[in-house]
């Protein structure tokens, strides 16, 4: 599981000054300066926001508008790095305060690998937290950093605690893949509060409260199927806590903190060591010969990446953040940025090239949808842009998993369309209140 870290350094850094959701930061720098390792760049301009770092040392060549993996253009320093290794002096937080923390998240530039500022995700403005999940269920993203499963069990139980002592929250856990033997393994190893943990089956009914109860613990590991998809933390959060979140909430308006192993890891070097977050763990997938994580400094062009890969053949396609729900890269100057969390490389013959033909009506997609919709009807709908229909189907309810798309043998593009009438239907009733859902598998009949 272990990563390898990228040695070579780029010959320029692109780091986006907006590489989160809310608002851009500020630039700290200007063409001509020299930059250390570590050093602040932008500044957070609103809570909504979260500091951005240089990953190397050097001068900045310009702050202009650069690629960025979401397919736009965002404001960026440019750099262009010398060999030196020096970083800025990093000074660790052993004792902070809960306020002190939710400061240090924002500044040492900790995001979620979905975008949201951590901090904001721990103090949301107005709203209270009483628990704290690490969603760990991709297990991946345990490759890297750790040298053994049982440091990766110490250092989460340790960023758990952090967590909840910066949201304020009395509860935390740790979900990991039921089929994650090495994990739980290594957490089972692990003693909270005295007591040896024992790592917690989440099946039907039987989620979090009960094992809260029963382990007579405020801190748990359990273990679920993995959830896939972009949009899943509201389906994550009922299923792991049975509380619903309503359509056009978050997890937040039902008191829960949902963060990744990145960001919880993140956390703990910055308290720990006083690095802010300035290089992440990726996977990197295709006919390569390369490990399959590495480690690197935000900001690096995915050519770099590639170029250290030994790809076989011709690149037909790149695409960042997985093949099913990412998006395809135009040109591989991109930079990596803290939502980068897969490359993949795809030959010419693996591009889709197929046309779409019509529907045969076989509903694989309505089987292989994990949260009960019927894709095949909200395709057409979509298509037809019968976008109250739709809605009326629980569209929103979709956790863009994609596997509607991956079993349609009509190949028509059914992830494309969902998400295109889910952002005019986003748009059209943006000031909507927040609806119940009525589908199962997201609690309408069940729930605490
Ligand atoms: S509609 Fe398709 S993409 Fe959306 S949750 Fe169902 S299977 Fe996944
Ligand atoms: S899988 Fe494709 S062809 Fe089959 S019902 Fe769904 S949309 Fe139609």
């Amino acid at each position: 599981m272990e990563s390898k870290r990228l040695k070579k350094i780029p010959e320029k850094v692109t780091i986006p000054l907006k590489q989160h959701q809310g608002t851009i930061c500020e630039a700290l720098v200007k063409k001509g300066d020299q930059v250390l390792i570590g050093q602040k760049i932008g500044k957070s301009t609103s809570y909504y926001s979260s500091d951005v770092h240089s990953s190397v040392c050097g001068e900045v060549l310009a702050i202009e508008e650069a690629p960025h993996p979401n397919g736009n253009k965002v404001l960026s320093v440019i750099i262009e790095p010398t060999d030196s290794m020096e970083t800025v002096d990093f000074v660790s937080s052993e004792h902070a305060s809960p306020e002190e923390l939710i400061t240090l998240i924002q500044e040492a530039g900790i995001v979620e690998h979905y975008g949201a500022p951590t901090h904001a995700v721990l103090k949301p403005e107005g709203k209270n937290i009483d628990t704290v999940l690490i969603n760990s269920t991709s297990s991946e993203w345990i490759g890297g950093k750790y040298k053994t499963p049982k440091e990766y069990a110490d250092q989460m139980i340790d960023a758990l605690k952090l967590l909840m002592k910066a949201a304020g929250a009395s509860k935390g856990a740790i979900i990991v893949r039921k089929d994650d033997k090495e994990s739980i393994e290594a957490f089972e190893g692990v003693e909270v509060n005295g007591k040896a943990l024992k790592v917690a089956p989440l099946v039907g009914k039987r989620r979090l409260g009960h094992y809260f109860k029963d382990q007579d613990s405020n801190i748990l590991v359990a273990s679920q199927e993995r959830i896939y998809g972009k949009k899943i933390l509201n389906f994550f959060t009922y299923n792991v806590t049975g509380r619903k979140v309503k359509i056009g909430n978050d997890p937040t308006d039902v008191g829960v903190a949902v963060c990744g192993v990145k960001s919880a890891k993140a956390l703990y070097d910055a308290v720990h060591e006083g690095r802010p977050y300035y290089e992440t763990v990726i996977t990197i997938e295709g006919k390569i010969d390369c490990p399959e994580y590495m480690l690197v400094r935000i900001g690096t062009p995915f050519k770099d990446i590639i170029e250290s890969c030994n790809f076989e053949g011709e690149i037909g396609k790149i695409v960042a953040n997985g093949v099913i729900t990412g998006v395809a890269q135009y040109t591989d100057e991109v930079p990596v940025t803290k939502g980068t969390t897969r490359i993949s490389l795809l030959t010419e013959e693996e591009v889709l090239r197929d046309e779409a033909i019509a529907c045969i009506h076989c509903a694989r997609c309505v089987d292989a949808c994990p949260v009960s919709l019927v894709p095949s009807r909200l395709t057409v709908l979509a298509d037809q842009g019968r976008f109250d229909e739709a809605r009326q189907m629980h569209i929103e309810n979709c956790i863009e998993c994609g596997r509607c798309a991956v079993v349609c043998p009509s190949k028509i593009p059914t992830l494309q369309l969902i998400r295109y009438a889910n952002d005019a239907i986003g748009k059209a009733y943006e000031d909507a209140a927040p609806k119940e859902s009525s589908n199962l598998k997201l609690g309408c009949c069940g729930g605490e």
